[in-house]
């Protein structure tokens, strides 16, 4: 994860969509520092300090904890492409037939994501989740899914504020940030829709791409 968004004058924050490449008027969240767009080709759009970066955005890359919003940006990148074939063939042999399936069929990891959950009795199914990646959710049923996931990552987010205000810690500023970044990806799929799209097989660890908010579809 990299810092997607800055401050701008207005006190508004500008997200890296919304500007050009090259050294900008945007400020950091975190530091205050003046901020560059780097939009090349490689890397995922992002914004740098155009001088050093400060510790709380170097931290966040390091331990990609940026705030992010739940089955959005973290969903896309967790699912490699063999799990997902994997994935796939248990739905159509399994899931899609409405058979239990076995434990040893299970990769650990699914139960972890909350793709496939234990029926008890050593046999599992797919959850509404883990019918997503495999494409037999619609995508209406899709926000069902994720809105409380949204809701709760953002009360999280917020009570952290509380807390750290309450208790006079240091890190009550950067908790803000944290607080405003996911506010801002919030609003953004609140007034664009969303939906998620398998791409080809050539990128390999990469199975979901968000169209940009023209293309999408509205429901
Ligand atoms: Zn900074």
């Amino acid at each position: 994860m990299w810092l997607k968004f800055g401050v701008a004058r207005s006190g508004e924050l500008t997200s890296i969509d919304e500007v050009v490449r090259g050294k900008t008027q945007l400020t950091c969240l975190y530091c205050g520092g003046s901020l560059t767009a780097k939009k090349g080709s490689v890397k995922e759009h992002h914004f740098a300090h155009t001088e050093e970066t400060c510790k709380p955005v170097s931290q966040r890359i390091k331990t990609k904890a940026f705030p992010s919003l739940p089955l959005y940006n973290n969903f896309t990148i967790e699912l490699y492409g063999e799990e997902l074939e994997q994935l796939k063939v248990l739905w159509k042999e399994y899931g899609a037939q409405n058979y239990a399936i076995s434990k040893d069929l299970v990769n650990f990891r699914w139960e972890l994501k909350g793709l496939v959950e234990s029926s008890g009795d050593r046999t599992y199914h797919f959850t509404d989740l883990g019918k997503i990646p495999v494409g037999a959710l619609p995508l209406a049923l899709f926000n069902k899914v994720q809105e409380p996931l949204l809701l709760s990552e953002l009360a999280s987010l917020e009570s952290s504020v509380e807390i750290a205000l309450s208790a006079g810690l240091s890190c009550l500023d950067e908790r803000r940030a944290d607080l405003l970044i996911y506010r801002a990806q919030l609003r953004r799929i609140l007034v664009n829709s969303l939906y998620f799209l398998e791409v080809c097989d050539s990128l390999p660890s990469n199975q979901w791409i968000k169209p940009r908010n023209n293309t999408a579809h509205s429901h």
